[in-house]
């Protein structure tokens, strides 16, 4: 019997880590802080993808792609920018290696130094916006609005699978406006859809709102963001929306010339999401006896497990079985008919149970005796013998119920973990003790931020849209435009 995993209950961490092993999601590779996404955890990916591409493409947006590199020049071109990244930047200075003195291996050939460093994109701004400064020069070609799915590297020296790697998978939008409204409608529309591609396909609730000053993204004038509750009641910051003001186009001198002929800057946006959705995924839904995944993203959707002796049985089984199986996949179930001879049902029911498999349909010969099945669904562990005729149906409306039961669940779970606070001391013993997002009053100001963050190790994860009464900050008694959300965060 194949080890079980560290329950949540008593290490959360060691939890998460043995599940991705397990799920074959991912491992660790050789190179500090970069992963190897297995093919499992690939096909999960790879869902998320198709949907959010799709998405973008619904709201207007085009697939580009620009260079890896960008010269060292371009990212200094934007002050708060490049401050902001310059601590994570994987820089190459050399273009060749030749043989050592030995003969035995190989060094970085110091006569083939590159004349101008390149660093390899942390995030793509300035050399699209170097483009766009070739691609705009009036209304007429405005707005612009490019999408490129790539992988990004940023030296992050803490390293978590999925949920911050030192290269991740992610997509990045890039858009170009006339004017400061739309630049803004536009953000606000990408963070609606990331809000709805985590509620509506991952089952994840998440709260949208405004980053403070000091968690803002690096060249923005405003950033929005979705954060989500994980189920040991951290935040996880699931997806970013940035207005960009008229920062990059002033840099990177990109005008217009408007429908009076007169030059502006143009407005812009980014807005991005990444393989850490699926470090989120795993931390919503999944439970002890190992990952569990919505309907709407599962690669497999039902797996139906043969239990026979010989292949005289498999024949009946199966020819009893190839109508049903059509039919879901007629209506768009994906289906794992699994009568692998090598492998014994205990084994399978451990492995679906593992890997998240929503709905599992085991069909012995009592049971086509009987007319019925076995049908067993992930998110709650239930399971019935059902009908044999109309079992199909049966079982796309389980799929639904699972997705509706998981969003549900960790609603409720979030919503029972955010609480309201009035002292620094209530606020102090809630964070110390329960966890979860605590709302409460702030001043506003960066200082006291900081010094809550220094006391507590909580951070302000966001200002929510839907916050607007005013009151007296917990800390300083100073006045507060409206409650903000702490929590401990990944
Ligand atoms: P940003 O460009 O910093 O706004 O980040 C864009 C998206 O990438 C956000 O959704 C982040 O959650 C995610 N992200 C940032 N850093 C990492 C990382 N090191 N690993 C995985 N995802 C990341």
């Amino acid at each position: 019997m194949a080890q079980k995993l560290t329950k949540r209950s008593e290490d959360y961490s060691s939890w998460y880590n043995e599940l991705v092993g397990k799920a074959d999601l991912a491992e660790h590779s050789d190179v500090r802080g970069c992963m190897v996404i297995k093919p499992y955890g690939f096909a999960i990916w790879e869902k998320m993808k198709e949907i959010l591409d799709a998405k973008f493409k619904e709201t207007g947006h085009s697939n580009a792609y620009f260079p890896i590199f960008i010269p060292k020049s371009y990212l200094s071109k934007e002050a708060a920018h490049v401050d902001g990244f310059a601590k994570e930047c994987a820089v190459v200075t050399h273009y060749r290696l030749k043989t050592n003195e030995t003969g035995d291996g190989v060094v970085v050939d110091p006569d083939a130094k590159l004349e101008e460093e390149l660093i390899v994109r942390p995030t793509s701004e300035t050399i699209i916006w170097n483009s766009f400064g070739k691609w705009i020069q009036s209304y007429r070609d405005l707005p612009i609005k490019i999408n490129q799915w790539a992988n990004v590297v940023r030296w992050e020296l803490r390293t978590r699978l999925f949920l911050r790697t030192a290269e991740f998978l992610w997509q990045e939008g890039h858009t170009a406006h006339a004017t400061k409204a739309e630049a803004i409608a536009e953000a606000e529309q990408m963070l609606d859809v990331y809000a709805d591609f985590a509620e509506n396909y991952m089952a994840m609730p998440v709260i949208k709102g405004l980053k403070t000053e000091s968690e803002r993204f690096a060249g923005a004038d405003e950033t929005y963001c979705i954060e989500a509750m994980m189920q040991d009641g951290k935040a996880l910051q699931a997806g970013t929306s940035h207005f960009l003001g008229q920062n990059f186009a002033k840099a990177f001198d990109v005008k217009f010339s408007d429908k009076e002929g007169k030059q502006e800057h143009v407005w812009a946006t980014s807005w991005g999401v990444s393989t850490r959705l699926m470090g989120a995924l795993i931390m919503t839904h999944s439970d002890d006896e190992g990952l569990v995944l919505p309907p709407a993203l599962a690669p497999i959707q039902v797996a139906i497990i043969p239990i026979y002796k010989g292949e005289e049985q498999l024949a009946e089984i199966t020819e009893k079985l190839t109508p049903v199986i059509e039919s879901l996949r007629k209506q768009g179930v994906s289906v794992k008919f699994d009568d692998d001879d090598n492998r014994r049902p205990g084994w399978k029911f451990a492995e679906y149970e593992t890997k998240g498999v929503p709905v599992r349909l085991a069909i012995g010969q009592r049971d086509l005796a009987n007319g019925k099945a076995e049908v067993a669904r992930r998110d709650t562990k239930e399971k019935n013998l059902v009908d044999f005729e109309g079992v199909d149906q049966y079982i796309v409306n389980l799929l639904n119920e699972i997705q509706e039961n998981l969003l549900n669940r960790s609603k409720t779970f979030r919503d029972e973990n955010i609480r309201e606070v009035n002292s620094y001391d209530e606020f102090k013993e809630v964070i110390e003790n329960k966890g979860g997002f605590v709302s409460a009053h702030w001043d506003g100001t960066m200082e006291t931020e900081e010094q809550i963050k220094n006391e507590t190790k909580a951070t302000i994860r966001c200002i929510p849209f839907t916050e607007k009464e005013e009151g007296v900050c917990m800390v300083t008694g100073k006045p507060s435009k409206g409650r903000v959300l702490f929590a401990k965060a990944y």
